[in-house]
């Protein structure tokens, strides 16, 4: 007796060999992946079924790179540099207003976009993570999540020491939960001392986490690095022995061939946020260069103060067609690789490939079904180009984390719909009092 079938939909489970099931069914039971196959046997009996005829039966989708609680600045300051964007819009807001209470409701408003679009894990750095950690945990999603460690005072923590301390006592307080993955977050080289990164790694060895870290973003940040430590970001990384397969290095925009190939050497993971560099105008990362040399690349949304949204399925359709224009190549990034980047390869890019990323027997069952029967989605040819180049986030139907039904029908479930807009109304009132 099964908990959960499946049956009927178009299984795509992104396996090494993007093996497919015209017509499958797959059977979860204790919220883990039992049977996937082509033909359901008669009478196999579940506690409940879902019918995905018509349907295309996906991986739950990975954003790799993310800061949940700034939906409560999606688009404040918009179409500033970077520098100034940081400066006079993020940072003073943040300083003000960030607590407890301003992440626990930015991340329950993400967590909604986020189901709502078919993701069902996510990478987060930020600040009170144990406020991201109770909005996910409401949700049913799965996170990965670290505090953001920086040299100066952050909202919450005086001095890296304390957030180091803050993080050691985040990872031993759920490092046994299966929906909540701590794990090290120092900020960025151009805010972290080499003493801060080296204490960092420290933990992330000691307590076998991932170690999660913006790199050469910008220009401006490779050559500060290169004025005070007479280096490139990433051969700096190296030099001061913080480089490692456990490194999860978000944007990843400008390094050199040489450090191409040191993040090839020492098994480094990029977190691709192609939308954000491009409204930040950051640049464009070398993504397929990279896969080319074998490094492991996932997708993120980035926060939604620069993207300005958490669509999975949109990141990989302007990633796959950015990296064709730039290489003027129709060749490069295609709709499985793009598709793997949301699912399988960003599992890896986390370290949680043996738990999540393909439909696999063994797997948690995180799985979402994709509605195809819409006039923008037919005649249906290929059902990764048509999900790439043709779909949306909204066209998710269905979205399972663990085998439980997070979202049906188009509607979400386990976070309020309503409430997370009432949310976001009230702080912008309170943003105009205050400011
Ligand atoms: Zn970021």
């Amino acid at each position: 007796m099964f908990d959960l079938i499946i049956k009927g939909g178009w299984i795509l489970t992104v396996d090494d060999n993007y093996t497919e099931y015209r017509n499958g069914y797959i059977a979860i039971k204790d919220g883990v992946i039992q049977e996937v196959g082509e033909e359901l046997r008669e009478n196999t009996e579940a506690k409940e079924f879902i019918d995905a005829s018509g349907k295309i039966v996906l991986p739950g989708l990975i954003n790799t790179h993310t800061h949940a609680a700034m939906t409560l600045l999606r688009g404040y300051g918009s179409d500033n540099p970077l520098k100034v964007w940081l400066e006079k819009y993020i940072w003073p807001v943040e300083g003000k207003f960030v607590s407890y209470d301003f992440v626990r409701d930015g991340s329950y408003i993400a967590c909604y976009e986020m189901v709502r679009n078919g993701v069902t894990t996510f990478v987060d750095m930020y600040f009170y993570e144990n406020a991201v950690a109770d909005s996910v945990l409401e949700s049913g999603m799965r996170a990965v999540l670290c505090t953001g460690i920086l040299d100066f005072p952050t909202p919450g923590t005086k001095s890296p020491e304390e957030g180091i301390e803050k993080t050691k006592d985040f990872i031993r307080e759920y490092r046994d939960n299966p929906y909540i993955y701590p794990c090290v977050g120092p900020h960025a080289p151009y805010t972290c001392s080499p003493k801060t990164l080296e204490m960092a790694m420290r933990v992330a060895i000691d307590y076998d986490t991932l170690f999660h870290i913006h790199v050469s973003e910008t220009q401006n940040e490779v050559e500060e690095i290169k004025s005070r430590y007479g280096n490139t970001p990433v051969k700096y990384l190296k030099e001061i022995g913080v480089l490692n397969d456990r490194v999860l290095a978000a944007h990843m925009v400008h390094p050199t061939e040489e450090e191409i190939d040191i993040l090839s050497e020492y098994g480094v993971k990029v977190a691709h946020c192609p939308e954000s560099n491009l409204k930040l105008a950051s640049g464009v990362a070398p993504v397929p260069k990279m896969l080319n040399r074998g490094i492991t690349v996932g997708i993120g949304t980035d926060g939604t103060a620069s993207n300005d949204d958490l669509d999975v399925i949109g990141e990989i359709s302007t990633a796959a067609k950015l990296h064709k224009g730039v290489n003027l190549n129709p060749t490069v990034l295609n709709a499985k690789q793009a598709i793997a980047m949301a699912t399988r390869e960003g599992a890896k890019a986390i370290r949680l490939h043996d738990k999540i990323g393909t439909i696999e027997k063994g797997k948690f069952a995180d799985i979402i079904l994709v509605d195809v029967n819409q006039p923008h989605l037919q005649p249906l040819f290929d059902p990764y180009t048509q999900i790439v180049y043709s779909g949306k986030g909204l066209d998710v139907d269905t979205v399972i984390v663990s085998g439980k039904v997070l979202m049906k029908n188009k509607v979400v479930l386990s976070v309020n719909k309503e409430k997370s807009i009432s949310i976001a109304k009230n702080w912008y009132k309170t943003y105009k009092e205050m400011l």
